[in-house]
């Protein structure tokens, strides 16, 4: 029997696993996905598809349960010492990976209220795991966790401060994504400390700008709706849009949750999908204003998040359409020239690694993201300390 790690990211419809060998180099021995959980799941491990004996509308718990059998009947030679967890929540108390407990899993729980449509589907993955295997340690990997070296100032909202007080702050998301990106910009920047804005654009989308490759910023808030246009995801937006619709529309709080978290962002604009790629295919006019509005809000946030760091000397793409859009990365880089970006054309439509010509002032590069990496890392280090 060999050692193994277990990395699970349970998301709203989607559940990304990996296995790693436990050896220093983490050598990564499988990655699956479980796509449209509630409508039909659809599953890929390495490219293959494995359809699941499952029903359509089989719950996160039943997938799950599904998943470790079935790795475990798969993977017998394996011996899974311990399990990593995406979680995407954890508030003020978790700044770094922390070892699962009952009383950690408690104060997640009482986060949950924070991130619906995410915690409670990051925790049936623990408990999964603890049903299989009790005795296996697992970790619990924050996606809040990166930005907790941010000032105080960059979290705060302008609002009575016994809110700020009672933890009504602004955490920011996609902290594993950043950590990792953290880790790989001495690999490819000239200056990795110096002033950096990571783009993490894909259904989910933020920007983190760095300094010493920690967060000084971000776009995300209390929640994962504020900032940049996502799929479904409003972005920014002016507060008194809710009292309008709650106040004048006669909606109810769930149905404007709904519209601003799920009916929002690229979809909401287009009408059409809440997939970059469709949207790049649709000669619809209402396809091209969601694709400009995105652009828009994202050279807009690069611009605030370049003078909170009194500068920039590198922009960093990331996520699905960061990773292989050249379009779109050309539209936001042409949106940069004021910063001193000049495109490489050759370079960013072969989605190579550095995508800005040699005399550019403002480099632009483009790193793969590996959550659950970064997620295998953090617990073979928690474990062993
Ligand atoms: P998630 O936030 O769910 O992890 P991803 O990071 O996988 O999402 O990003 C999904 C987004 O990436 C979708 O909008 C998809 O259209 C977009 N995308 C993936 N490949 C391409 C491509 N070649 N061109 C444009 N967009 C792409």
């Amino acid at each position: 029997m060999s050692d193994a790690i277990l990395v699970l990211n349970s998301g709203s419809s989607s559940i990304k696993y990996a296995l790693y060998g436990a050896s220093p180099d983490l050598p990564r021995l499988l990655h699956g996905q479980i796509d449209r959980i509630g409508l039909g799941p659809e599953h890929a491990c390495d490219g293959v598809d494995t359809p699941l004996p499952l029903p359509g509308d089989a719950t996160h718990a039943d997938i799950l349960d599904w998943l470790l059998a079935h790795l475990q009947q798969e993977h017998g030679a394996l011996s899974i010492i311990a399990a990593g967890h995406r979680v995407v929540h954890g508030g003020r108390d978790f700044a770094e990976p922390a070892q699962i407990t009952e009383d950690a899993i408690a104060r997640m729980e009482r986060l949950a209220p924070l991130a619906p449509a995410h915690q409670p589907h990051n925790l049936a993955g623990i408990a999964a795991v603890a049903r299989r295997w009790p005795q296996v340690p697992q970790v619990a990997c924050f996606d809040t966790a990166f930005h907790r070296t941010q000032s105080r100032i960059a979290q705060l909202f302008a609002i009575p401060r016994q809110f700020s007080d009672d933890g009504v702050l602004r955490y920011g998301f996609h902290g594993l994504s950043y950590h990792y990106i953290s880790t790989r910009l001495p690999d490819v920047l000239d200056k990795p400390d110096g002033k950096v804005i990571v783009a993490h654009l894909g259904n989910g989308a933020s920007m983190c700008a760095m300094e010493n490759r920690q967060s000084a910023a971000t776009t995300m808030g209390f929640t994962a709706l504020d900032g940049l246009v996502m799929g479904r995801r409003c972005g920014e937006l002016d507060p008194g849009v809710i009292f309008h619709m709650l106040r004048d529309r006669g909606m109810t709080v769930a149905e404007v949750e709904d519209m601003l978290g799920s009916d929002s962002g690229l979809m909401g604009v287009s009408g059409i999908s809440s997939d970059m790629r469709d949207l790049l295919a649709s000669d619809a006019p209402a396809a091209s204003e969601a694709i400009d509005l995105f652009v828009y809000q994202a050279c807009k946030k690069i611009g605030a998040l370049a003078a909170t760091l009194g500068g920039l000397d590198a922009l960093v793409f990331t996520g699905g359409i960061g990773e292989n859009s050249a379009q779109i990365r050309a539209r936001i880089l042409e949106g940069c020239a004021w910063l001193g970006a000049t495109m490489d054309a050759g370079a960013n439509a072969a989605n190579a690694s550095r995508i800005t010509t040699p005399d550019s002032r403002l480099a632009a590069h483009v790193i793969p993201t590996d959550e659950e990496g970064i997620i295998a890392v953090e617990t073979r280090k928690l474990l062993r300390n």
